[in-house]
């Protein structure tokens, strides 16, 4: 495959931007690859500035879900932008966008409108601190809920000690209030519990999707809701991902938990930046200009970015047998491909769930960090480098999920399917 174009605009912008990338992944670092330019996107595709075409299992890192460039949507955005590309002020999709978001999630009484993720779990931890008058967090080792300092921290051993910074200029002080517990480990959340009166919340991803796919144990999640109402710490679902991605009502409706509070973005924005967090109307209404937590954002709410998530949420909630095709597709996935690296001795596992999939280069069962890190990075190079060749674009890192939309085909499961049976013979018999 020919990539010259994209070569030539990855040494001009390697000047221009560090790294020549608006966010680190996008780099192919991690897989020793450069990364291609997008012209555009259509359906389940995207196209380069070579004309190559790949079968796109990345979808804005779940960011989209009803395909790229959908009809319906482009028209919604279209009509959209030509009553103005932001207020400031107050309109009525918000209200409507925030109504449907409501019905959707029982557990969220009240919302806020954020411009990403990072924003959400931001404010909501800041609102879990003002409500409770308590400091510290618990958060999970190897999950990741965006950018802000203080969840930028992974711990080295999940049990209640002081957590290290993970990123140069966030100081020791920024993570000093941030424990780091271990998922599918109830008694290292009590551990730290037992020991700090001061924790104000825990923040999870319910299903992980950000060391690839990791499942909840059975019970793991209704044991936290547990210690959380016990204590009286705020439990903060950062569904980001999950959130009408693995069912209509997120996560937290397939596992019956009902979280203080709740924080998404991704699908919600339609391809837009919005992040958003709600939960009980008590916590919620302890921010400004209500209560005394500040939060406050200019592009808030944003029209444009308002009514193309709407326009996502509203297709999504009349047609809820979407997510049975998302799982009848990701099951295929994961069913077939596992007999074909079973048959071809690849050490290879699937974690699998409505939407979305990731696969370890291991024979255990990736079940928490160790696991999935114990996955071979060797052959996941090889194994992103070959499907990229042969059109299928997989998360050019070992530990992001790959994602499906209802643009995907089934012909094109089957040849995805197909693809990984050639190069899995090929990395068998390495
Ligand atoms: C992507 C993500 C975030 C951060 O969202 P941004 O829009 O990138 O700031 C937070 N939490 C989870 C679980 C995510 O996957």
């Amino acid at each position: 495959m020919n990539r010259e174009k994209s070569q030539i605009f990855f040494e001009k912008a390697k000047k221009l931007i560090p790294g020549g990338v608006n966010s680190p992944v996008r780099s192919f670092i991690s897989v020793n690859e450069i990364p291609f330019y997008v012209e555009r996107a259509y359906g389940s595709h995207l196209f380069d500035v070579d004309g190559n075409a790949y079968i796109d299992y990345v979808c804005s890192w779940g960011a989209i879900i009803l395909g790229h460039a959908h009809g319906g949507l482009v028209e919604e955005i279209k009509d959209a932008v030509k009553s103005g590309t932001s207020y400031g002020l107050c309109h009525p999709y918000e209200v409507e966008f925030a109504e449907l978001i409501i019905e959707a999630f029982p557990s969220i009484e009240l919302l806020r409108l954020t411009n990403s993720g990072t924003e959400a779990t931001m404010s909501a931890i800041r609102l879990a601190r003002g409500y409770t008058g308590k400091k510290n967090i618990i958060k999970f080792k190897g999950a990741y809920h965006g950018h802000a300092d203080f969840l930028l921290t992974s711990g080295g051993s999940g049990m209640a000690t002081l957590s290290q910074p993970e990123s140069k200029g966030v100081l020791d002080d920024h993570v000093k209030n941030t424990h780091v517990a271990d998922f599918n480990n109830i008694d290292s959340v009590w551990r730290i519990v037992k020991e700090d009166r001061d924790v104000a919340c825990v923040i999870v991803e319910p299903i992980m999707g950000n060391m690839g796919v990791i499942l909840p144990d059975p019970d793991f999640l209704k044991n936290l809701e547990s210690l959380c109402k016990e204590k009286g710490i705020v439990l903060i679902f950062d569904e980001v991902i999950t959130g009408f991605r693995v069912a209509y009502g997120g996560a937290q409706t397939i596992f019956g938990i009902d979280p203080d509070i709740t924080c998404l973005g991704k699908i919600i924005g339609g391809g837009f930046p919005v992040g958003l967090f709600g939960g009980k109307r008590q916590i919620m209404e302890s921010i400004s200009p209500l209560g005394g937590v500040y939060q406050a954002g200019t592009l808030s709410g944003n029209p444009v970015a308002v009514r193309a998530g709407k326009y996502v949420v509203q297709y999504l909630k009349e047609r809820k047998e979407a997510y049975e095709y998302l799982e009848r597709n990701v099951k295929k996935i994961k069913e077939e491909v596992e007999k074909v690296a079973k048959k071809y001795k690849v050490p290879y596992t699937i974690n699998a769930v409505c939407g979305m999939f990731s696969g370890f280069f291991t024979e255990k069962r990736v079940r928490d960090y160790e696991s999935a890190k114990s996955s071979d990075k060797i052959l996941y190079e090889k194994f992103f480098k070959l499907m990229l060749e042969s059109g299928f674009f997989f998360a050019p890192s070992p530990y992001e999920a790959s994602f499906l939309t209802l643009a995907h085909t089934e012909e094109e499961i089957t040849a995805t399917i197909e693809a990984y049976e050639k190069i899995f013979r090929q990395l068998g018999k390495r």
